[in-house]
């Protein structure tokens, strides 16, 4: 028999509310984005604390509250977002009031707030569920909330929160749908410190919100996804939809607004999978991100405690639009555009390479900001008929300058790929290419190209600082040249020398060796001098210094140890990889060819027709 019946204390009450609202930091996260972009920030920063275990921070550059609102906004049924007491014409993100104070009751909750016409701001604590008075405080203009100790004192979710990994997952992708709904707000995250995202804010036309999009689904989706439009009276859908080619083995990759709210409706992932019908594998999802904008009445956000449902008053009229306007998209352009572009792949993928998409600074065009504006520029119809561009593609040129960092202990295979532009080493073939696995798709690389391009670059370096470290031979190393080469070899020996190798007269027909440049290790010196001595005597007298230089660095570059015909191992490989991110023009050996070649995973499904 239950005790007598009785009103909760607030506490309860808000604990239990906070079970629906706030599952999992993710949702604790969503709710304070919300609450920034409802008080018209345009610059959002998220930082998570070891992916959110540890704690979150959003700070916003918005109206910010005042000294009462402070108090209220963090009780129960408080908002300032219903102006009208009119359910049926929600404007804003929130408006039931909960969110804060659900998430004080299960987390320590800082609220920092300063509204723009006041000279400092308030701030406030509640700790699982106690709130402080607001006190003065110094801060920038806008709203900080600042999250620790979530579910410390419902040991029943903290069970249930998964692996950092997971959550920060969760997280990363809750900042990514905002920001595909916002591209006018500029948004940063970071991570335990590492930054994670950082997108600038865009202008509100269709260009900005293509590179916004570009930007967090990457240049791929650009290129592999159709437009969706479509309107009829009340309702509009606009998007783009990736090809069928692009699937994926769950639906993270649907991204669904309404009214820009994002959402996972399941009426509207039905939508999808009947508008993807026949074309796409039993079992796979689309990659594909769809607006809905409907009047305000005509759908009802209040039937879902975290409002990542909604219910529409005629759904078969969204379903309907919905079904048309995809299946429609992809029929009449998408899958010709696949067909065609996997023919013209197979066709490339039989030739040689060739080296069209270098710029005239002998730099690729193509660079991570560039690739972003592929969405605004190209329709699929254009898309359709330009050739691939999947064979030679430079990595994103000189992103760090220094090595990135390594990625700590934490970090997953994917984590390594999405840093790497050249990913991960997975195998040599013929002790000549290495194949690695990118973000992407895969990359080979000719490991004598690549690393010959790396000697010459230090090479290079150290010569210009007049430092070309040389390393002495045990034993010199007599060569025997014919007469007019051993003439041409002398008549440089100073130009060599300061390129770090050491050569003198021995003999009337034959040179020796002392030391050579230390960069090259170990190497076979007497074809190295052979080769070095026809090329000078190309060369000839006549050819500018610098020109001479460029040309025996390259030359002695080319003798440097990791030759194709030597097995490396995984560090090895991988050590090349990350030295090449790093390297300029390293898209190239020093005779021009590609040092490698990469194939998108939707390249490779053209190649194998998984249409
Ligand atoms: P709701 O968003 O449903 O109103 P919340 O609990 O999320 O409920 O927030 C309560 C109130 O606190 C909001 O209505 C708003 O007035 C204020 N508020 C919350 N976050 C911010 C913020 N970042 N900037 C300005 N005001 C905020
Ligand atoms: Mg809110």
């Amino acid at each position: 028999m239950p005790a007598r019946i009785r009103h909760l204390p607030d506490q309860l009450v808000n604990q239990i509310a906070a079970g629906e609202v706030i599952e999992r930091p993710a949702s604790a996260l969503k709710e304070l984005i919300e609450n920034s972009l409802d008080a018209d920030a345009s610059r959002i920063s998220v930082d998570l604390a070891e992916g959110s275990l540890s704690g979150l921070t959003v700070s916003d550059d918005g109206t910010g509250m005042a000294h009462d609102e402070l108090i209220l906004a963090v009780q129960r049924h408080a908002t300032s977002k219903l102006p009208h007491d009119n359910l049926e014409d929600i404007q804003f993100f929130g408006f039931r009031g909960e969110a804060l104070p659900s998430i004080g009751s299960v987390s320590q909750l800082r609220l920092f707030s300063r509204q723009h016409a006041d000279l400092h701001g308030w701030a406030l604590t509640v700790r699982h569920g106690n709130a402080d008075k607001p006190e003065p405080a110094a801060g920038e203009r806008g709203t900080r909330i600042e999250i620790n100790d979530m579910f410390a004192s419902v040991p029943a979710r903290l069970k249930f929160m998964k692996t950092q990994k997971t959550e920060a997952g969760q997280c990363y992708d809750v900042v990514r749908r905002f920001a595909m709904s916002r591209p006018d707000v500029s948004f940063i995250l970071t991570d335990s410190g590492r930054k994670v995202l950082q997108l600038p804010a865009q202008d509100s036309t269709d260009d900005g919100f293509a590179r916004r999009l570009s930007e967090i689904l990457g240049p791929v989706f650009a290129r592999e996804s159709v437009v969706v439009e479509a309107e009829k009276p009340g309702i509009r859908l606009t998007g783009y939809a990736g090809l069928p080619t692009m699937n994926r083995a769950t639906t993270a990759q649907i991204y669904l607004f309404v009214n820009g709210r994002p959402v996972r409706d399941r009426q509207m992932l039905g939508a999808v999978r009947a508008g993807y019908q026949d074309m796409i594998p039993r079992g796979r999802h689309p990659v594909l991100v769809l607006f809905l904008t409907i009047e305000t009445k005509a759908v009802d956000v209040n039937v879902h405690p975290a409002k990542a449902e909604v219910r529409f008053r005629d759904p078969a009229s969204v379903r309907g639009l919905l079904v048309g306007a995809l299946s429609s998209a992809l029929r009449s352009a998408g899958m010709q555009a696949t067909a065609e572009s996997g023919e013209a792949a197979l066709r490339q993928f039989s030739q040689a390479p060739s080296f069209g998409h270098r710029g005239a600074s002998g730099r690729y065009p193509i660079q991570p900001g560039s690739q972003s504006s592929l969405l605004a520029e190209q329709t699929f119809q254009q898309r359709s008929k330009q050739s691939p561009d999947f064979l030679i593609q430079a990595p994103p040129q000189a992103k760090y300058d220094t090595c990135p960092e390594p990625p700590d202990s934490l970090a997953d295979e994917e984590e390594i790929l999405s840093a790497y532009p050249l990913g991960a080493a997975k195998a040599q073939l013929h002790k000549t290419y290495i194949v690695a696995e990118t973000s992407t798709g895969l990359c080979v690389i000719d490991q004598h190209a690549a690393h010959e391009r790396l000697v010459m670059e230090q090479m290079k370096a150290q010569y210009s600082q007049g430092q070309v470290k040389s390393q002495s031979l045990l034993l010199p190393e007599i060569v025997e040249l014919p007469y007019d080469q051993i003439e041409a070899v002398l008549a440089e020996a100073e130009q060599l020398r300061n390129t770090g190798l050491e050569v003198e007269a021995f003999g009337p027909g034959a040179v020796m060796i002392r030391a050579v440049p230390a960069l090259l290790g170990q190497t076979d010196v007497k074809i190295l001098m052979r080769d070095l001595a026809e090329e000078l005597i190309q060369l000839g007298g006549t050819t500018a210094l610098n020109d001479k230089i460029g040309h025996i660095l390259a030359t002695l570059s080319c003798h440097s140890s990791v030759r194709s015909g030597r097995r490396l191992n995984a560090d090895e490989m991988n050590a090349l990889l990350r030295q090449m991110e790093i390297t300029p023009a390293a898209g190239q050996c020093n005779h021009g060819r590609p040092t490698f070649i990469t194939l998108t995973l939707a390249d490779l499904e053209k190649l194998f027709g998984r249409t």
